[in-house]
């Protein structure tokens, strides 16, 4: 709290899509993956669930989809940020719910496009900053330089930039750890998600699954050293406290706070799609409600000491120091 203060930020977070033309071989909706029922929310959908959180006093939300390229989905995806943009506005929040974008790898064009339609935050995870790793966990036509590429596309746009890693993966060492927290501060990143890895069935990946529970004490209690490790080698970075370290801990988010996240991301895709976006096994909150998210996590978050920041952005104060100090 030295650094960012006691106050904890709400995204709320909006999975809209399934759709993806990624086979990473650790996710649950890879493309290969054809158990998944795949589906796309309408804009009405989208836009209602976006003006209940801004009612709500989110201040932000994320929009998070697999990774399509189509003209298609690209011209969708904008003309729903200006829509978001247009129907949150109110006293309260001036210039509309605060937007981060959360839809892989896209090319610089579309980057700017999105960025000029109201999304100023991006995450896009480099899930490992080891290349030789990074290549263990992705198809041959998905590539680590690739990714960094986009990395610096989107700070040069100038979004505030996002990644992160997963804990626990086959073949990761600790000594990769430490080195993903030297990438992010080399790279000088404002946003940080990380949470422990889980297999899901049907994947790849599946036979990595954690059956012993020492093992499963383990890789969670990493997850929550990363997050603090990191914040004291980055500071006033935003550190989400993600929904994987609850689906291996009913108390996960709680302790992410605790080992200095600031920021939480309640879910808000509309309860019939979220047992199908499911990224790996048990992923908590996929049978409640928006109303019932709500209160849980203010229970929860409250519950640690904090407070909740409500109708602001919550933007990263490491970007706003980053600008400051830009040398011109
Ligand atoms: N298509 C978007 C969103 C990806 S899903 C993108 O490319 O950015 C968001 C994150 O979920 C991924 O970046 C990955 O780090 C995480 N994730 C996926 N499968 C996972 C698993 N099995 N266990 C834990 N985290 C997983």
């Amino acid at each position: 709290t030295e650094n960012i203060g006691e106050r904890v930020s709400l995204r709320g977070l909006v999975e809209f899509s399934n759709n993806c033309s990624c086979d990473c071989y650790y996710c649950g909706i890879r493309k290969s993956n054809f158990k998944v029922r795949r589906y796309t929310l309408t804009k009405e959908e989208i836009i209602d669930t976006s003006i209940y959180c801004a009612n709500a006093g989110y201040g932000s939300i994320v929009l998070q989809s697999g990774e399509m390229q189509s003209k298609k989905f690209i011209d969708y995806v904008e003309e729903i940020l200006i829509e978001i943009k247009n129907s949150t506005r109110s006293d309260l929040l001036p210039e509309g719910l605060g937007i981060t974008l959360c839809v892989g790898e896209q090319s610089a064009e579309t980057y700017r496009r999105f960025f000029k339609a109201g999304a100023h935050r991006y995450l896009l995870r480099i899930e490992t900053s080891n290349e030789g790793l990074f290549g263990k966990l992705h198809p041959p036509g998905q590539s680590y330089r690739r990714r960094l590429e986009c990395l610096d596309l989107l700070k040069d746009i100038g979004y505030q930039v996002g990644t992160g890693v997963m804990i626990g993966l086959p073949g990761q060492t600790l000594a990769n750890l430490a080195e993903d927290i030297l990438f992010f501060m080399e790279r000088d990143i404002d946003m940080i998600g990380m949470g422990p890895f889980i297999a899901h069935h049907d994947t790849p990946f599946a036979g990595f699954a954690l059956d012993n529970s020492e093992r499963k004490n383990n890789i969670y209690q990493l997850a929550l050293k990363m997050i603090a490790v990191t914040r004291i080698v980055l500071k006033d970075v935003n550190i989400a406290s993600t929904t994987a370290l609850q689906a291996m801990n009913p108390i996960g988010r709680e302790e992410g706070l605790n080992f200095g996240a600031n920021v939480v991301m309640p879910q808000i895709t509309p309860s019939a799609y979220r047992k199908d976006y499911l990224l790996y096994e048990g992923k908590p909150c996929v049978v409640e409600n928006n109303d019932e998210c709500l209160s849980c996590i203010k229970r929860r978050i409250e519950s640690t000491g904090r407070k909740i920041k409500c109708n602001e952005w919550g933007d990263s104060l490491h970007f706003n120091n980053r600008l400051k100090n830009k040398v011109l």
